[in-house]
């Protein structure tokens, strides 16, 4: 059986819905058609000629990258201009390629929570809030005694999960009635009388991208004919997903030992730091990628560093002036972790599924800049 890349995308918009992407971003699906046929898809986190050409030679036919190919306006697809080869080499190896980029650094277990991860930190919460995740409440009645394999299948489709829990429902009894007319095969009763019926009212809540699924799950399941349900949107707040995290280091340690630390725990051998002074770290507030945007909610929240991939000289002066430290560690190496996660992540999901589709991590990515000199 073939599968196709809007099937890819559905399960990348259950990882990373795109609804939480920056509005200047560019993410989705950037080149190719939602019909194409996908084996094997390969994960990296930006689009390069290497890239492009590891991929023709491991027949990946679907790319995902966390920063887009497509940014700037393209006003030709030349095969001889920068960017613009990419696409066209893309393009022409019918290649599709698919962007996650602000909205996998903030939603959670995205970036930002995956360097948290990496670095150790606990108490882990967004540094700035999105709260733009949609929440539904879905109430549907049914008859007793089908209650729980209606539950099950809303369940396995994603609805009821609050934090580390799944099957999170309120159920609460109380009597149907319906009178089946002409030309109705009802479940119980018979044509023409008002019937009386034990139901249970399930409640549960799903996030906007599930709700479909969720609907029909339920709807393959339940064993009435007409089955009455109602969907409320809800004005939750919502605070898991958002730029940034900001989370608390198991023991306080000296500004040096911090730095060792991070090196240590981000694989480079050295960090730019502006504001060194010799204090104990505890919160740490951190941003993969570029984070200058994010100083001074770091600062407000209280903590004493601020590690980024990388900053503005100015962004830099001034953090330092307010008397929190930042930390630069470069942007390859603060986000180059959410590949294999996500190379994880889609292979669990796509297992769960029964897709036979092939996930691996690109092994030409590598950053841009090189040390170099003594
Ligand atoms: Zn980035």
């Amino acid at each position: 059986m073939g599968y196709t890349v809007r099937q890819v995308i559905k399960v990348m918009e259950e990882i990373a819905p795109s609804y939480l992407a920056e509005e200047w971003d560019n993410v989705g699906l950037l080149v190719g058609g939602l019909e194409d046929e996908v084996r094997k898809v390969m994960v990296c986190l930006d689009v390069t000629e290497d890239i492009v050409y590891e991929a023709v030679r491991k027949g990946a036919n679907m790319l995902i990258s966390h920063h887009p190919v497509i940014f700037e306006k393209l006003r030709s697809l030349r095969s001889d201009v920068g960017r613009e080869r990419l696409v066209y080499l893309l393009a022409r190896n019918g290649i599709a390629a698919y962007c996650a980029h602000t909205n996998l650094d903030k939603v959670s277990g995205g970036v930002d929570d995956v360097l948290a991860a990496r670095l150790g930190l606990q108490d882990v919460k967004p540094l700035s809030v999105d709260q733009r995740e949609r929440l539904y409440k879905i109430v549907v009645f049914i008859p007793k005694g089908h209650e729980d394999r209606v539950m099950d299948a809303m369940a396995g489709a994603g609805a009821g999960w609050i934090g580390n829990y799944s099957h999170c429902t309120f159920q609460i009894n109380g009597t149907g009635t319906f009178m089946p007319l002409e030309g109705t095969n009802p479940y119980i009763g018979q044509q023409g009388r008002l019937e009386r019926v034990e139901e249970v009212r399930l409640e549960t809540i799903v996030s906007a991208n599930r709700l479909d699924r969720v609907i029909k799950a339920m709807l393959e399941v339940h064993p009435y004919e007409e089955v009455a349900y109602d969907v409320y949107p809800l004005a939750n707040r919502i605070e898991k997903h958002g730029l940034g995290r900001i989370g608390k280091l198991q023991h306080s340690m000296l500004l040096k030992e911090f730095v060792d630390k991070v090196c240590n725990d981000l694989g480079v051998s050295n960090v730019q730091v502006a504001g060194w002074r010799d204090t104990e770290i505890q919160t740490v507030a951190i941003c993969g990628g570029a984070g200058g945007s994010l100083i001074s909610k770091a600062y407000s929240s209280g903590a004493q560093v601020f590690l980024t991939g990388e900053l503005k000289y100015h962004e830099a002066q001034a953090a330092a002036e307010l008397g929190m430290v930042v930390i630069a560690v470069g942007h390859y190496p603060t986000e180059v972790f959410i590949v294999q996660e996500l190379v994880y992540r889609l292979q669990k999901a796509f297992d769960a599924l029964k897709y036979e589709i092939e996930v691996f991590a690109a092994e030409t990515m590598s950053d841009i800049y090189k040390k170099v000199g003594r």
